[in-house]
């Protein structure tokens, strides 16, 4: 970081939060007119003010030198950066405490590129299970076509359990990667990152520990502080908050984003300026969003969880009592986050009896935004998974998944609760 940012983070010697640099971090007005917010830059391409600094520039860029102690990479070319973009990977990392960050045009683009950036044909991936179903479809076909196998380990279990499995399946393997997803989507079962990174790097030490952030985002979860390498988002979930943009990011030491930023330019995954800046809207309020979410969550859950026509809950707010991996939540999670999961009595007729009963919450995909949102992952989010894998995963035909958003929670409950009469 330049001794300029350093300054900007400090008021005398106290250190500034996240939610206090938003408005302001990284950008100089006086660079555009006063203007107090940052413009859009959108533009392709950037003039360069002699060949002498063109040729500066391309030589950091394309890493024919290291750069000189305070120089900034020079603006050449929106496919390999851009002021908007560089803005959003500096306020972005602060929320994580990492040394960088890498935006990209979505999550699955920020996921392809980083796994792609460290596997080789041969490698093995391990990852836990359930995964992202784009990201589950890019281990075990797309990855598996380069000769990239994907090893799962389960979600829920804690380490001492799956240890001596997992060092069996990996036992003479170079593991590129692991790449984690914890609370899992959506079962809400954890994954022991420490625990987990630790086994790995025993066996094979120069796996990248990468861990799918995007549920409880940096306010409830901080996986560089858990002994991760990488930690990764699809933006268009929280971080977006939203639902009006696709983007995604990895953030981590500079080294280990340094070939990730290297292949971004190559695959041209980078985002772009009005991304950059919509994302640059929702930082600002990010916090706020992500408190008053996960506090209408922990209402609705208290609901559901005494509603007749609901059969189990998977939620960390109120799932803790029996989970064999509440302490790994007391380590790693601040908060329950705001994506709920439940049963209801029944099976799909009944779960689609619900969900085309709501009014205020919105049938579709996705999560994270300022509204509710419902959905039904065994025929939706999940369909791809297998039956017999659903099953094993604890996806059931009755499960729901529910994303909280800022709606007063009383309205919530209400629009669930007459829902749920209707089944
Ligand atoms: C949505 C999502 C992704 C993919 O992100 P996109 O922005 O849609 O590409 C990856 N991981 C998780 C956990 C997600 O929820």
């Amino acid at each position: 970081m330049s001794k300029d940012r350093e300054r900007e983070r400090m008021i005398g010697d106290r250190r500034l939060r996240p939610e206090s640099l938003m408005m302001s971090y990284g950008y100089d007005p006086k660079l555009s007119e006063g203007a107090l917010k940052s413009p859009i830059f959108q533009t392709s391409t950037f003039v360069f003010e002699s060949a002498e600094a063109g040729k500066a520039f391309f030589e950091v860029a394309y890493g024919l030198r290291q750069p000189d102690l305070d120089e900034e990479p020079g603006l050449i070319y929106s496919r390999l950066n851009n002021p908007d973009l560089e803005i959003l990977e500096e306020r972005l990392a602060l929320w994580d405490g990492a040394e960088e960050g890498a935006v990209f045009v979505s999550g699955m683009a920020a996921i392809a590129t980083s796994l792609l950036a460290y596997a080789r044909p041969g490698d093995v991936i391990v990852h836990s299970g359930p995964l992202y179903g784009g990201t589950d479809h890019l281990l075990r076909v797309v990855l598996s076509d380069f000769g990239i196998r994907p090893i799962g380990f389960p979600a829920g279990v804690p380490v001492a359990e799956l240890a001596s499995e997992l060092r069996e399946k990996i036992a003479g393997e170079r593991v590129a990667a692991v790449i984690i997803e914890t609370p899992a989507n959506p079962t809400n079962a954890l994954v022991d990152i420490q625990g987990i990174a630790e086994l790995v790097k025993a066996e094979s030490p120069d796996a990248m520990v990468m861990v799918d952030n995007t549920f409880l985002g940096p306010l409830w979860q901080q996986p560089l502080q858990h002994g991760a390498d990488l930690v990764i988002y699809s933006a268009t979930k929280f971080i977006g908050g939203h639902s009006d943009v696709i983007a995604g990011a990895a953030l981590g030491s500079r080294e280990a984003l340094a070939p990730i930023r290297g292949l971004r330019t190559f695959l041209g995954t980078l985002a772009g300026p009005w991304s950059g800046w919509l994302l640059l809207r929702s930082l600002e309020t990010l916090s706020l969003r992500m408190q008053a979410q996960a506090r209408g969550a922990q209402e609705v859950a208290a609901f559901l969880v005494e509603h007749p026509q609901v059969r189990a809950i998977h939620y960390l707010g109120t799932t803790l009592e029996d989970d064999p991996m509440a302490d790994v939540y007391y380590r790693q999670c601040r908060s329950a986050g705001s994506v709920i999961s439940f049963d209801i009595h029944g099976g799909e007729k009944e779960a689609f009896r619900f969900l085309n009963a709501l009014q205020l919450v919105k049938l579709a995909v996705s999560l994270g935004g300022t509204e509710s949102l419902a959905e039904h992952p065994a025929s939706m989010t999940h369909a791809d998974v297998s039956r017999e894998q659903q099953r094993s995963l604890g996806i059931g035909a009755s499960m729901v998944r529910l994303s909280v958003g800022i709606e007063h929670p009383a309205d919530l409950i209400a629009d669930l609760e007459q829902a749920l009469e209707q089944v």
